[in-house]
């Protein structure tokens, strides 16, 4: 059997080990110490822009505090791109909180600015204000920053911004992260940069990130003896594992651009094969290619190339399930066009780690070409 090519598999460069063992070198093995502060700032000075980052111990705790942060409460509805992962919708309900899903545009794949107006006037004629926005960056492809801003801003809804896919690129060259009221980046195993496990919160408000920090630290107030008057949250990220972070923000560009060239390696191999659409890069905008994607004529043929890639000890998955499909979510409200559903049934993901090399590149190349000539 030919060695397993993993989607999208852990990246360490060679600083990484020093920082943790300089954790263990001085007893900083735990939430708080001074990898997690050079961490934050090595986030800041990346992301420019007067940026505050706050470490968290994922992404999704980072997408929890921005609801908390944002008032969101029981009574609330909160509006979310149904194209995505799960783990952006499950913090509304953690607050109690509905939310309401909207697809996506056929460009990038993002939450649709027409569903998007739509929704918000639907829910207001019913008394409801959708009290945020949630827009994703899927597999690092910008959302239309600008339209979707702009209607936020006529109708005064903040964005909390998910960038978990999405460190690394960019929109009219500003970082994403740095686009909605709160950002939301992740460090988890299969990102483009990763902490094992990890998230950050990004603000431009400094005393938002001290009560980010305050909230993330079980809410303690600044007494000997222990009082509490907010409820708290365990959600800062381990000195240790910021120690990893530390390593692995001096070769993110390096992770950026690998993960470009294997876009530009698969789309240069199947450039001949006219049943394959690729997702472009919307005029201004340029993606971290966190996953390279394609869209397959039907469903069938790409349920059959998985299993083809399968047999090769090749991992390759579908698009991300639209949240409004799934099970757990069935009596959302939503705002539809049939794009999701459609990307969901003849798209899929390909073996996009910044360490495959071009000879595996070529594996999978091979197995995909052999199958279109079938
Ligand atoms: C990975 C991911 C998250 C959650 O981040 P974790 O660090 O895994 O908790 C949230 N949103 C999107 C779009 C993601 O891909």
């Amino acid at each position: 059997m030919k060695s397993k090519i993993w989607l999208s598999p852990p990246h360490l460069g060679t600083t990484e080990r020093l920082f943790v063992q300089n954790a263990f070198d001085t007893n900083w093995v735990a939430p708080s110490g001074p990898h997690i502060d050079g961490f934050e700032t090595d986030i800041q000075t990346y992301l420019g822009k007067d940026t505050k980052a706050v470490a968290l111990n994922s992404g999704t705790a980072a997408i929890h505090l921005a609801l908390v942060l944002l008032n969101v409460d029981s009574d609330d509805e909160v509006i979310c791109q149904s194209n995505t992962f799960a783990a952006c919708a499950n913090p509304i309900v953690y607050q109690g909180a509905t939310p309401i899903f909207v697809d996506s545009e056929k460009d990038t794949w993002n939450i649709c600015p027409e569903q998007l107006e739509i929704a918000i006037k639907d829910r207001l004629s019913q008394g409801k204000k959708p009290k945020a926005i949630i827009a994703v960056h899927l597999y690092g492809v910008p959302y239309k920053v600008d339209e979707i801003n702009k209607i936020a801003q006529a109708y005064n809804i903040p964005i909390l911004e998910d960038a978990a896919e999405a460190f690394g690129s960019t929109y009219n060259n500003n970082k994403c992260g740095t686009f909605g009221t709160l950002g939301v980046i992740s460090f988890n195993g299969n990102k483009i940069i990763t902490t094992s496990g990890g998230g950050a919160l990004i603000t431009k408000d400094q005393t938002l990130k001290d009560k980010a920090i305050y909230l993330a630290t079980q809410a303690r107030e600044n007494t000997v003896a222990y009082v509490h008057k907010s409820i708290g949250y365990n959600y800062r990220l381990s000195n240790v594992l910021a120690g990893i972070g530390r390593g692995q923000m001096q070769v993110l560009d390096e992770r950026v651009n690998a993960r470009r060239f294997n876009y530009d390696g698969y789309k240069t191999a199947f450039q001949d094969i006219e049943a394959l659409e690729f997702v472009a890069e919307p005029t201004g905008s340029k993606s971290n290619r966190w996953l390279t994607c394609m869209l397959t004529p039907s469903e069938a043929i790409k349920n059959n190339l998985i299993v083809a890639l399968d047999h090769q000890n090749i991992e390759a998955r579908p698009l991300w399930k639209p949240l409004h499909l799934q099970p757990i979510f069935e009596d959302a409200p939503r705002y539809l066009n049939g794009i999701s559903e459609d990307l969901f049934k003849r798209g899929l993901c390909l073996p996009s780690g910044s360490s495959l090399s071009e000879q595996d590149l070529h594996r999978v190349c091979a197995v995909i070409t052999q199958f279109f000539k079938q």
